[in-house]
């Protein structure tokens, strides 16, 4: 149906990742014609997903029955991370209006949360839905620093934290001590958060890493340290499929992690990637956001959840 796509392909760094993928699958560019394209949510009802793109101020659908793309949402406010929470809503970052929102099942818009203490958030970058219905973000400051991806803005509050919002109790700050805290992304379980540092992008020896979280009674994090650090760019957004394992953004692609920690693997990709996540019915595709373009690669491991 269709050739290997110049720059792209599977490499095996370790065994493990030999039974992550079947060796005639390829990757195919679903679409381009983005500036920087992240937050792949995928909507298993609607065999959809919604994607951003954040300079052009518009979110896409990629219909899978069709394989045509389209506007979603114009303007977005500068949409950045998306989900989708465990009833099938859309939970979206703004970076313009600096908030965090559900789109309902009627089609309107509600603000889940925009500030905290009375300050306002800086510019919320992702985002992840624990089963227990609670939302958790990343709230750096890349939506304020400059006019390209939001407007050019003050931060209000102390710095770029990782918040957890309780639809019944409010908004939390769960953890204070990242640079600018990127992706996240629960374990299986939910016993631990992945949580990437992108604080390297402006700050000279700043980090590139992915940090690990006990997750305790009530949302309390306890620091476990280092995941993994990265090899090529930085991590930006990552899921964690059914086995543990995570699969991450990277310069030069997707890289696949063992749960010990180990780079197992790389899928390359012809542009630098943000994001991704797992759709279809089998939740087997991978759906990656890729500067200009949308990429998809049927792999042999599944997402851990929905969205
Ligand atoms: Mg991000």
């Amino acid at each position: 149906m269709f050739g290997e796509l110049e720059g792209s392909g599977f490499e095996v760094l370790d065994p493990r990742f030999e039974v992550c993928f079947v060796g005639h699958a390829r990757v195919e560019r679903l679409w381009t014609g983005g500036r920087w394209l992240e937050g792949p949510a995928w909507f298993a009802a609607g065999r959809y997903l919604v994607f951003s793109d954040i300079p052009n101020n518009r979110m896409m659908r990629f219909d899978e029955t069709s394989g045509q793309t389209s506007v979603f949402r114009s303007p977005s406010n500068n949409s950045n991370g998306n989900t989708v929470d465990n009833v099938g809503r859309l939970v979206t970052c703004e970076h313009l209006t600096r908030r965090v929102t559900r789109t309902e099942f009627d089609g309107s818009v509600s603000v889940l949360t925009d500030s905290f203490g009375g300050k306002r958030l800086n510019s919320p970058n992702d985002v992840v839905v624990k089963s227990d219905g609670s939302i958790w973000f990343t709230d750096p400051s890349y939506g304020i620093l400059t006019d390209y991806e939001g407007d050019y803005g003050e931060a209000e509050l102390d710095g770029c934290h990782v918040y957890r919002h309780d639809p019944a109790t409010g908004t939390t700050r769960v953890a204070s001590d990242f640079v600018k805290p990127n992706g996240l992304a629960f374990s299986p379980d939910e016993s631990i958060l992945y949580v990437a540092d992108t604080g390297a992008s402006h700050e000279k020896d700043g980090p590139r890493h992915i940090r690990k979280l006990s997750v305790g009674e009530n949302g309390a994090l306890t620091n476990r340290g280092l995941f993994a650090e990265c090899t090529a760019g930085l991590f930006d957004g990552f899921r964690v499929d059914q086995k543990g394992r995570i699969w991450s953004s990277a310069a030069d692609g997707v890289h696949v992690f063992d749960p010990d920690g180990t780079l197992i693997g790389k899928v390359r990709i012809p542009e630098g990637v943000s994001n991704l996540t797992f759709g279809g019915p089998k939740r087997n595709r991978l759906f990656i956001t890729g500067t200009t373009s949308l990429y998809a690669v049927y792999v042999t491991a599944n997402g851990s959840k929905l969205g």
